[in-house]
């Protein structure tokens, strides 16, 4: 009788790929980061914890360096993404450049060893008091609004460059919150505004050595970039004296299985041929600025949570964890995706939980989400947690911010200590009654 013989071969067929498939994403990169096993971080730092993977930031660095070539690109690592200083350090090393929001990022850039003219400032609606600092500081200073011009070229002339933000109302970006370019926006100056800023720049004397754009967050194909692109080279004639023009960034990186991601490669040769152009055009070859944030660190990141309860509802089964909108903010703040992974049980059966905080507000960090079965105890992987996950961290409910480690050539580090009780009161004056 060969057919039952045939059904047990094909049974036993399916058995051994199921297994062999199941033991590859056992080996796979999945609950390790650069050989290091998550697990064991979280034994030995403790939960919640901020896991970086140093090879891989470095990996994506050398990925967008490596594209642009024979273009030779500076980036300038946009830190408000990521900013402990063993990130910027490494980063540093391998030549990287840092952009900066606030005077205290220029602050941390400069104590990580960044020299001031390898930082640019690019704040919005700040004091010129914030930006005569940063002048003092010696870092290049990029001017998002004419108010502030004008007073900026009545104090330096044209003693001290600067580098103007364009706003050139292209429609980019993942989500409103995160998409500056557009007419509502607050950022940038806007492109019709241009013979305004050529009068302000012309009566002051101002001397403009760079002209930057950054449209925002998540830019989902090179064509919109590329119209920014011409954008700014086409404003750039009227400014004789640049040395650089600066891209900004939105690099879109991948959240989910099937997520459309900036397509590096093809970006990277389009712009450097039309950057190339424009150069000749222009006269002379100019810098080609980035500034990346989340396109360095977002993948890097792993967030490890313990689970504290497991609890059935007539709708679902939520799983409570240690942490909340106070460690993570993105699926509350931006509906962001980040896939969860239970560590504590690789082969554990599929079931679908509703994975929510601790704080007491609705935050739920992911509905209906299929995690190999959860008991009370075990830790929780969130993934593509290196961008804006600590450094948009809290202390709302009075509760610690994680810690941070360092995954860099096969060891795990700690970066930042866990708080404690003294951290949340240092600053608070008590007052007897
Ligand atoms: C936030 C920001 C960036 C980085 O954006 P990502 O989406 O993280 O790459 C770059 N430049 C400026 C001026 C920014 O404000």
């Amino acid at each position: 009788m060969p057919e039952p013989k045939n059904k047990t071969k094909i049974i036993q067929q399916q058995t051994v790929k199921k297994l062999f498939s199941r033991l590859m994403e056992l080996l796979n990169e999945k609950y390790s980061a650069s050989g290091v096993d998550l697990l064991d971080v979280a034994n030995e730092f403790g939960a919640p914890v901020y896991i970086y993977d140093g090879n891989k930031i470095i990996e994506q660095y050398k990925r967008l360096v490596n594209a642009f070539k024979p273009v030779n690109i500076k980036v300038k690592y946009a830190c408000k993404a990521l900013n402990n200083s063993a990130i910027l350090k490494l980063l540093k090393q391998e030549g990287c450049g840092l952009d900066t929001v606030s005077i205290n990022e220029v602050k941390l850039g400069l104590r990580a060893g960044f020299a001031p003219a390898d930082i640019i400032f690019t704040p919005n609606c700040v004091s010129i008091e914030e930006i005569q600092e940063a002048v003092k500081l010696k870092v290049h200073i990029n001017i998002d609004n004419i108010s502030i011009l004008e007073q900026f070229g009545s104090i330096y002339g044209n003693t001290v460059p600067c580098c103007i933000r364009i706003n050139p109302h292209i429609l980019a970006g993942g989500n409103t919150k995160i998409s500056t370019g557009h007419i509502d926006s607050k950022f940038g100056i806007s492109v019709y505004q241009l013979r305004h800023v050529l009068r302000v720049i012309k009566s002051s004397n101002i001397l403009v050595n760079g002209l930057h754009m950054h449209t925002g967050s998540d830019i989902l194909d090179a064509g919109v970039f590329l119209q920014g692109a011409e954008i700014l080279f086409d404003a750039a004639k009227d400014f004789p004296d640049l040395q650089f023009i600066d891209f900004g960034s939105g690099f879109k990186v991948s959240y989910k299985e099937g997520d459309i991601t900036t397509d590096i490669e093809e970006l990277a040769a389009s712009i450097a041929h039309n950057f190339a152009e424009f150069c000749k055009e222009y006269g002379r070859e100019l810098e080609l600025w980035f500034e990346p944030g989340k396109f360095l660190v977002s993948e890097s990141g792993y967030f490890l949570v313990k689970v504290n309860v497991l609890k059935q509802t007539t709708a679902t089964v939520f799983v409570g964890v240690d942490s909340g909108l106070n460690h993570l903010i993105r699926p509350m703040l931006y509906d962001a995706y980040h896939s969860i992974v239970n560590l504590s049980n690789p082969a554990g059966k599929q079931r679908i939980y509703t994975v929510v905080g601790y704080i007491c507000e609705t935050d739920t960090f992911g509905w209906d989400r299929k995690l190999n079965e959860v008991h009370e105890g075990d830790i929780l992987c969130f993934k593509n947690a290196g961008a804006y996950g600590f450094t948009m961290s809290s202390n709302y409910n009075a509760r610690f911010r994680p810690a941070e480690v360092l995954i860099y050539n096969n060891k795990a580090q700690l970066i930042r200590k866990r708080e404690t009780f003294e951290d949340l009161i240092m600053n608070e004056v008590e007052l007897e009654f």
